[in-house]
Formats: C-alpha cells, structure tokens, sequence
C-alpha cells in the first residue's frame, strides 16, 4: 500500500519550501516548476543516515554528495535561494526528517512541496517529516519517467501475466519512439536475437570518456573517504559526470563510441574491459542529469542521420523505455511486501568473495575487481555472472539484494531490486521474468573470454578441475524440480535430467553442496525466516582495494 502523504492546498502567494533529494537533479523536476523565487527556498540535505543505511561504494556517494552540490551551485547561479545542509555542518542531525524539521523551524514556509521519491523507504521518511513539522505537503508526480506510477498502474490493471514486451510496446506507440505510422521501424518491435554476439578477439574495446574530478568533487571524495572510508570499493579511478554539462558529453561519447556496437555486442563480456560499449549513462540518469527522454530521442537521432543501426538503437531504446520504466512499475506496485520474497527458498548467506573478490573463479574475479574500482558492471556481467552464482547458489535474496544496493554508482532501490529479486534470482517466482536466467559455464565460455585464464575447466562438468558453474547449475534445477519443472521454458534441461539416475543426481548435489559449503562465509541458514533489512549484511572487505 502507498503511504498517503497530505496534499496543500492549491498554492497562493505564501512561501514553499521545496525538497529536492540527493536522485532529484534536473532543473525540471517537478517540484522546481513555479518556483517563486522571492518566496521560496530549496531545501537540500546531505545525511548520515542516506549514506550508510547500506554500505554504498565510496564512488556512489561521491557521484550523488559532488552532483548535488554542484546542482545547488546551479541553482544558486539563476538566482534561487537554497539551503544547503552539508554533511559535515555541526549541526546536522544526520536524517531527513529531522533536517525537514530543523529548516521549517528556521524558515517557516507554509507548505512543503516535493517530487514523490524514487523509494518506498524515503517515501516513509517524508511522511514522518510531514507529520514531525505539521505543515501541509504537496507530492508532485516525478513526470521525468516516461510512465506515471498511475500510467503503469492502468497498464498492469486486470492483466494476468505481465511482460516487460507488452508494456514496451504500449510505450514505443504512445511516445511514438521509433515508430513508423502505427508499426515498429524496420517492420520488427525486438531485435534482441541479433543482439548475441561474442566480441571478436581481434577487436579493441573502445576508448571511454571519463571525467577527471574537479576541486569541489575531490573535496566530496575526501569527505567520503574520512567518514566512509571502511565503505567497499575504490575511490581512486573516479570519472562519473557529476555535472549536466559533462553528463551530455557523456551521452554524446556513447552516441558516437558507444552506439554503433551496442547492439552486437551488448551481452559480451571480456577481462579488463568492463565498459566495452554500453552507455555508462546509468549514473546520470537515475541521479537526475539526464532525462530518460533525451537519451532515446538522441539515440534514435544517430538512427535517422545512418550513424547507428537499427538493432542498437532499438535495443538500447527497449532497455529505457522498456526495462527501466517497466521495474520501476513493478518496484511500486508491489512494495514494501516485495522485498521479502524468496520463491525458491534460498537459504545460504553471500559468500565472502563478493566483497573481497578472493575466488579462484575468474569470472567472478574479474566482475568482482571491477565492480571494486568503478562502481559498475554491464547489465550481463551483473545478471550472468554475479547474479548466475547467487542464484545457483541459492543466495537468501535479502542478501543478495543489499549486495548490488551497495556495490554499483546506479544503485537505487527502485531499479536495483526487481532487477535482482525479479530477474537475477527468480525471487518473485516469476512476476518479472518468465523463467530463472541459470546457466552454466557454456554461456559464460560463449560470450567472455574469462575461461580461457581459468583454474576451472569449462568443459568438465564433475570433478575437482569442473567450472562449478556446471555442476552447480544441474543441483539448482534438481533442487528445484517441484517448482520449475512445468516451466515450458526450462523444458529441455529437465528432459535431460529425466534421463538421469538418482545415483547421479545424489552425486551432483554433494559436489555442488561440498563446494558451496567451502566457500567462506557462505553456510546454509536452514529455517531461518526471510532475512529483512541491511543489518545482516555482512561488512564489506575491501575497502580500498583495487
Ligand atoms: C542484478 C541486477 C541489478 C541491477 N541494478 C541496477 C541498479 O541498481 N541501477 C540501474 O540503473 N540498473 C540496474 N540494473 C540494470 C542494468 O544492469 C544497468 O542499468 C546497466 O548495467 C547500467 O549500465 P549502462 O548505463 O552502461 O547501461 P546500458 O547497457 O548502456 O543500458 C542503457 C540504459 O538502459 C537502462 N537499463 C538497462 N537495463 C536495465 C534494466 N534491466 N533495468 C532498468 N534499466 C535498465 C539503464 O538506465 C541504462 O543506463 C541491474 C541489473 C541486474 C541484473
Ligand atoms: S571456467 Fe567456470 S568459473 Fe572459470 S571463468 Fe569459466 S565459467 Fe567462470
């Protein structure tokens, strides 16, 4: 159920004191719209309690405190009043409702005004403040999304099954992105079958634009480096836009470098190159600098002007319009009950090696160093490698969850967690992907060349040399016959495991049980209740590391 937050009254010549959060930053947002500036202050605030209810890595907090200190200079440059609380001003209380409470008092406005949050969590938050201060609080609808939470409500409205694919279509006839009359451009809605391909060995990965932190970032990064220093991952290699302007020239390297092989090769993976020629946008985008408007219409601009082809644009069009509106309906319909599923029942803690990145599985290693130094995995690397293992492993989602809330710049929780919960671990049984994405070594051999530098064989499916993927990946589907067996689409591996023995399905589970129960800090917590909140998330290991 959303928490109902008290609508103003319409708005009149008295004073306003408007909220823009640390994911708020576009000059459009519609909290800004009417401003008065005369009359009005924007309220902007810097917490402990934002910055530590998870562990973030250290590039996440800097990315959103120099962002947002930034966009109040911006602010300040057209001449509108803000109050900007620090976190290192004494008086800070260090939560929302608090410093909401502390700045009505010292400004007496007569209402608050805010943009609806991307996360239950601070929705609550705002509600507590709303009723700590007393004033009235007018919820604006963030109109940056293509879909409105009422827009996607009437959508899944009466639908029995709901599909990303139907919703995607909906959005593609309805923002006429795209679009050729009534019918797809180039006859096709989905290009994603030419969207497979391994990158050929004798092609570079392309150079990336990364920004070098400028006087105001470096102080954020040792700001963050003194109160969050124990944070996992590595500020050094910081280079994500904390400006608008840098963030265009950002959109406008992946339009030129970016683009053109995005389609291609938007599921390859390959050792030290993390980046390879996905957007690197999602930053910017969830934190506000870029609209997700402007993204597709300059895509499908390179398109028209024969600067990229067809399959990219429309796969990166379908991944914007499509995936990020898409979970972000199903994050709002379901909340706060949905971060609570466990459909399969997994009950093993996260091991270890997520947070140090000690394991002899190369895959995992390298995901794991990069994620430590950039704050970022493409969406394959997050879905098919970390994800895969959490999910053959039958990670406790809760855990898992926290995990990726953590560890990634673009990590907000309304985008994160169906990603996981839905897609990576199949927690929701179903509601968001229409089959587990497991898979073996094969697909991870097929689209990277991790396995080449491997200790593992990926051809040995037993075995102490056998890539654990494999093994691991036939105990999941045994483990979880009763529920997935009638999936059509898991038809074919449970046709071959129905030629199998009990014998050799009893030897596959204890190999794949005796290596998950080797790994560190990865035991079974048999019976135990779903795990809620951050507070069971072990501590990260490698702060600084990499
Ligand atoms: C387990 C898991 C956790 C994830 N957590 C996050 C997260 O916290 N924040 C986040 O923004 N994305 C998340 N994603 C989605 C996706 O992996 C990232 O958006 C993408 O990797 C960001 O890199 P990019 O900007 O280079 O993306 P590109 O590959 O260039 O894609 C373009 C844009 O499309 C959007 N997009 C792509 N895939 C998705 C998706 N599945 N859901 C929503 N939007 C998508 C992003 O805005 C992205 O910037 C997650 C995916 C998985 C499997
Ligand atoms: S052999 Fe297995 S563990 Fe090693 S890199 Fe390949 S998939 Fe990963």
């Amino acid at each position: 159920m959303t928490p109902t937050v008290r609508k103003a009254d319409p708005p009149t010549q008295r004073s306003a004191l408007r909220i823009i959060l640390g994911d708020q930053l576009s000059l459009d947002i519609a909290a800004l719209a009417d401003l008065d500036r005369e009359r009005d202050t924007v309220l902007m605030m810097e917490v402990e309690e934002e910055g530590s209810y998870v562990r973030h890595h250290k590039q996440k907090l800097v990315l959103v405190l120099a962002a947002m200190r930034h966009f109040a200079r911006s602010l300040q440059a057209l001449g509108i009043r803000v109050e900007y609380i620090r976190l290192d001003d004494p008086d800070n209380t260090g939560a929302l409702p608090s410093e909401i409470l502390r700045a009505a008092a010292r400004l007496r406005p007569d209402r608050i005004i805010v943009t609806e949050p991307g996360e239950w969590r601070v929705q609550t938050l705002l509600e507590d403040a709303a009723s700590l201060t007393g004033l009235p609080v007018e919820l604006r609808a963030d109109d940056r999304f293509f879909a409105s939470r009422a827009r996607f409500a009437a959508w899944a409205r009466g639908r029995r099954g709901w599909r990303m694919e139907h919703f995607y279509r909906e959005m593609r006839r309805e923002h006429a992105i795209l679009m050729e009359g009534d019918s797809p451009a180039g006859g096709e809605w989905n290009y994603d079958a030419a969207n497979r391909q391994r990158l050929p060995k004798a092609m570079s990965a392309p150079t990336r634009l990364r920004f070098a932190p400028d006087a105001l970032t470096r102080e954020v990064m040792a700001l963050v480096e003194q109160r969050f220093g124990d944070h996992f991952g590595s500020i050094a290699e910081f280079g994500w836009p904390v400006t608008r302007t840098d963030a265009l020239l950002a959109l406008q390297d992946f339009i030129t470098a970016g683009l053109p092989c995005f389609g291609d090769y938007q599921d390859a993976m390959r050792a030290g190159a993390p980046f390879l020629y996905h957007s690197l946008l999602s930053p910017a985008l969830n934190v506000g600098l870029l609209s997700p408007r402007e993204v597709c219409h300059a895509a499908e601009e390179a398109w028209n002007a024969g600067k990229a082809p067809l399959n990219a644009v429309e796969g990166f069009v379908r991944q914007i319009l499509g995936w990020r509106e898409y979970v972000r309906g199903v994050y709002w319909t379901w909340m706060p009950e949905y971060a609570e599923r466990n459909a399969l029942q997994a009950d093993r803690r996260l091991p270890e090696f997520y947070w140090t990145g000690e394991t002899s599985m190369r895959c995992l290693r390298e995901v794991i160093a990069d994620t430590a130094r950039h704050a970022y995995s493409h969406h394959i690397q997050r879905l098919m490698v970390t994800g895969n293992f959490a999910l053959l492993a039958g990670v406790v989602p809760r855990e898992i969850e926290r995990w990726y809330l953590a560890v990634y710049a673009d990590a907000f929780e309304w985008v994160e967690m169906p990603n996981t919960l839905g897609m990576a671990v199949f927690a929701d049984g179903g509601q968001m992907a229409s089959k587990p994405y497991a898979a073996s070594g094969a697909y991870i051999n097929r689209m990277s060349d991790f396995c080449s530098g491997c200790v593992y064989d990926v051809s040995l499916k037993t075995g102490p040399k056998a890539c654990p993927f494999n093994y691991l990946y036939w105990a999941f589907l045994i483990r979880n016959r009763e529920r997935l067996s009638a999936n059509p689409r898991l038809a074919m591996p449970y046709r071959t495991l129905a030629a199998w023995t009990r014998e050799r399905e009893l030897a596959i589970l204890a190999e794949a049980d005796a290596f998950l129960d080797s790994l560190a800090g990865a035991p079974p917590i048999a019976g135990a209740p779903p795990i809620a909140g951050a507070s069971l998330v072990s501590g990260p290991l490698i702060a600084g590391a990499n």
